[in-house]
């Protein structure tokens, strides 16, 4: 079975280790989103990419979901005593070495895929990682009078100002990686997993010719809702959701990504059982457990939105 999943960070990355335990012999590729990317002291960091490569691979802090075990921060600790800002990004002293040989290979002139894939020579995460594009997209928020890089509102910032809106600058010109295209085209089921709707599944979707080809798939296209009770689990997607005039809410989600025989995305959507009763027009809905606490309960959600895809299509 050739499963495509359209994958943000911490939430999609656990998403995946369920999946891969669900269904050890699918073939998954990850479409993973580097509308998160940053450029800092020189570093080029793909905190998406990352995690999902850390986590499938064994390499991830679990109580925080990103970064990697064992860290330390003596890099950073320098920097700061140099006065080197900015110091609102946690780059761990490990970390810093995938960085590093990111930005090298970059340098060199290799595309973000063939780094991607070198890099996963390492971690062996199991899937086909994939940046959603070769070319450089990055989201900005848009703020009263400014706008700022997504990393400086998000972690510097809190999300605590209001964003007005959100720019994929470098979208309009970028072009799906390598594969991604087709690994949408020719999937037996795509799904998006519980990532951040606006910004990391929005952030992939908005690279031309993406969100055509997850409407137009002869795979079926299910769905998980990252908003469970009216909130995120976790982060501040529903600073997001607002930002673009997104009820945040599984119903609401349900909505914006709609139903694909309503010109939308999905065949199927996953919501909490706390959400059951969830009606999105010409979509099946179904309830089920959607909270990541072991990779026993993930998988278990994994298993459901393949037979919800089973049932719909
Ligand atoms: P990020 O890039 O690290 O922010 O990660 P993603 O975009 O992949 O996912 C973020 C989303 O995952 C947030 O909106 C969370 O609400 C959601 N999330 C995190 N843990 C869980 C969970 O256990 N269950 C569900 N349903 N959603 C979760
Ligand atoms: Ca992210």
């Amino acid at each position: 079975m050739r499963i495509t999943v359209l994958a943000g960070g911490i939430g999609a990355a656990r998403f995946l280790r369920g999946l891969r335990a669900a269904v050890p012999d699918a073939d998954v590729t990850v479409i993973g989103n580097t509308g998160d990317d940053i450029t800092l002291h020189g570093l080029r960091i793909c905190p998406d990419l990352d995690t999902v490569m850390y986590t499938l691979g064994g390499g991830i802090h679990e109580g925080q979901g990103w970064g990697r075990e064992g860290e330390t921060f003596a890099v950073q600790e320098e920097l700061a005593a140099y006065g080197a800002g900015p110091d609102w990004m946690h780059l761990g002293d490990r970390d810093i070495a995938t960085h590093l040989i990111r930005t090298r290979m970059l340098d060199a002139g290799y595309p973000l895929s063939a780094v991607t894939a070198a890099l996963c020579e390492r971690w062996k995460p199991g899937v086909e990682l994939v940046p959603m594009s070769d070319d450089r997209v990055e989201t900005h928020v848009v703020l009263e009078g400014r706008a700022v890089h997504f990393q400086e509102w998000w972690l510097a910032m809190r999300a605590a100002e209001p964003a007005q809106g959100f720019v994929s600058i470098g979208a309009d010109t970028a072009r799906p990686a390598p594969g991604v295209l087709d690994a949408i085209a020719g999937a037996d089921v795509v799904l998006l997993p519980p990532s951040n709707p606006v910004v990391s599944i929005g952030a992939i979707l908005a690279v031309p010719g993406i969100r055509d080809a997850v409407a137009r798939t002869p795979a079926p296209v299910v769905g998980l809702s990252p908003i469970v009770g009216g909130a995120p689990v976790r982060g501040m997607a529903d600073a997001c959701l607002t930002a673009i005039g997104v009820e945040t809410s599984a119903a609401g989600v349900g909505r914006h990504y709609g139903a694909r025989a309503e010109g939308g995305l999905l065949d199927g959507w996953l919501v909490d059982t706390a959400d059951a009763g969830t009606e999105v027009p010409g979509l099946p809905v179904l309830d089920v457990p959607l909270l990541m606490t072991s990779v026993q309960l993930t998988a278990a959600m994994a298993t459901a939105a393949l037979d919800l895809a089973a049932r719909v299509r």
